[in-house]
């Protein structure tokens, strides 16, 4: 019996399960024994996975669990609109310990993979002497810059919320502002999230070590600042999403339930000439106001640009029936498509006629513009977003950023249209957007190499399985 067996728990979230999935699919290959800990909300996919021939192993787990003070139905963090809802949430995250700490017991598996918003895990997995690795669902290079901004606290040195400071001791001379770091970094008070993420970075650094969705070929000087200057393991095994071979059926299906037909959209992406199209979305959390809507319209309609425009749903669209301009859907019919809802991102950003993409720079949306070999136009709202638009922008140099500052998760606004318009013109009509185009195209050549044997993640990933392996011989003998 020497198949190492690896638990996965994912946070309920699908910029954390998307991932996570892919990475069992991967371990699965690997040939490791693969059980994911799902949540209800989880278990389609899972069980595609398992149609399509992954033979991923499944525990579901109650969500919300008993005790909780989350109403029945709320099984996935992009459910929670309103922030005074967060506490709740973080809570039946800890209530689930006991849970997985009777699983761990009764199946003991050689690795818990689980999700830094179970800092837990780490003491849980320790009882049964099973080393816990941590997925964050995030690039190197914004584990360390955040890292830095937890121990420097450089956003202390400005005398107000504009003016810029430098990030000391990076790799590269990076510049924020205090209103760009999240509030619960900055906050003065401790508070429930203050807490939690004091407890995620403690139980990170007890760890085994973390496993990066990204290569090391993307992020070479933050890998090696994250081994050598903050002295923790890491190990790079992406891109996940290059590793899955599904092909379109998968690509169509990660996450959640589409709001358009697939065909229908792919029939529109065809019938329009190579990088001709922008494509527009801000993951599956950030929500905008009316106001805010109103002014992408003007912006994509002011850049003269093809474009899919994802629109999620939220209290603002909800209650304001009017956030599009009089007779914008009329005028654009031919030129755009909105999606209200879930859109097939992967097959979109995979199309030859999307030429450009609007992110808010969330980790997976920014590895699939790489992967899509695409420049970006970035526009970071919340969670590490701020720390991958400086990857982007500056380290990578694939992308304009649309001049976001303003860190939060709802509600977001503050970006004129004309800012919009610029920087997607800089993208589709410029040199500059060349330029951009061809060096994410060497990006995703690299990106390919590091998963193919031999490469950068191929081999990260050995090693890690060696090292399981030799863990277990050692606490079996
Ligand atoms: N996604 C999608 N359709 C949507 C919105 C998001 O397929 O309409 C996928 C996207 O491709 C990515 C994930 O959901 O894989 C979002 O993760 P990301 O880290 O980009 O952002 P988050 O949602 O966590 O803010």
């Amino acid at each position: 019996m020497n198949q190492l067996h690896v638990f996965f728990f994912p946070l309920m979230a699908h910029g954390h399960m998307i991932p996570t999935l892919e990475m069992a699919k991967l371990f699965t290959s690997r040939g490791v024994q693969t059980t994911i800990i799902a949540t209800p909300g989880f278990v389609k996919p899972i069980e595609n996975a398992r149609n399509s021939g992954f033979n991923i192993g499944i525990h579901l787990m109650k969500f919300p669990p008993e005790k909780s003070e989350l109403p029945d139905g709320i099984t996935s963090f992009d459910q929670i609109f309103s922030d005074g809802m967060i506490p709740k949430f973080t809570k039946a995250l800890e209530l689930l310990q006991e849970p997985v700490e009777k699983l761990l017991e009764e199946f003991r598996p050689d690795c818990l993979v689980a999700d830094m918003f179970f800092p837990w895990a780490t003491d849980a997995a320790a009882k049964f002497d099973i080393p816990r690795l941590v997925f964050h669902g995030t690039s190197c290079f914004s584990l360390c810059t955040s890292e830095h901004m937890r121990i420097y606290k450089p956003y202390n040195n400005v005398s107000s919320d504009s003016e810029e400071f430098v990030l000391p001791n990076l790799p590269h001379l990076l510049k924020f502002t205090r209103t760009q770091v999240p509030d619960f970094v900055r906050e003065e008070i401790e508070n429930d999230l203050t807490k939690l993420f004091t407890k995620v970075k403690e139980s990170e650094t007890r760890s085994y070590g973390v496993l990066v969705n990204s290569f090391y070929e993307l992020e070479p000087d933050y890998a090696n600042h994250y081994r050598k200057f903050l002295k923790r393991n890491a190990w790079h095994i992406g891109p996940l999403l290059l590793s899955n071979k599904g092909g379109e059926d998968d690509n169509a299906q990660r996450g959640n339930e589409s709001a358009i037909d697939e065909h229908e959209c792919l029939e529109w992406l065809n019938s329009k000439q190579p990088n001709s199209v922008v494509y527009i979305c801000f993951g599956s959390m950030a929500t905008f106001t009316a106001k805010q809507l109103h002014e992408i319209a003007k912006g994509l309609e002011i850049s003269g640009q093809k474009f899919i425009w994802v629109v999620r749903e939220g209290k603002d669209r909800e209650e304001n029936e009017n956030w599009l301009p009089e007779g914008f859907e009329e005028k654009t019919k031919d030129k755009g498509l909105i999606i209200k809802g879930w859109a097939p991102q992967l097959l979109i950003l995979q199309n030859k006629a999307i030429g450009a993409f609007v992110t808010h720079c969330g980790w997976n949306s920014t590895l699939e513009g790489v992967c899509s070999e695409l420049p970006m136009v970035t526009w970071p709202v919340f969670a590490e977003q701020f720390f991958n638009e400086k990857l982007v922008t500056e380290v990578l140099r694939i992308g304009v950023s649309v001049g976001s500052k303003q860190w939060k998760r709802t509600a977001c606004e503050g970006i004129e249209r004309e800012a919009i318009a610029m920087a997607i013109r800089r993208i589709m009509e410029g040199e500059e957007g060349a330029e951009m185009r061809s060096r994410a195209q060497e990006y995703k050549k690299k990106a390919r190499m590091a998963i193919e044997e031999g490469g950068s993640s191929y081999n990260d990933l050995s090693a890690l399985l060696q090292e399981l392996s030799a863990y277990r011989l050692r606490v079996t003998t």
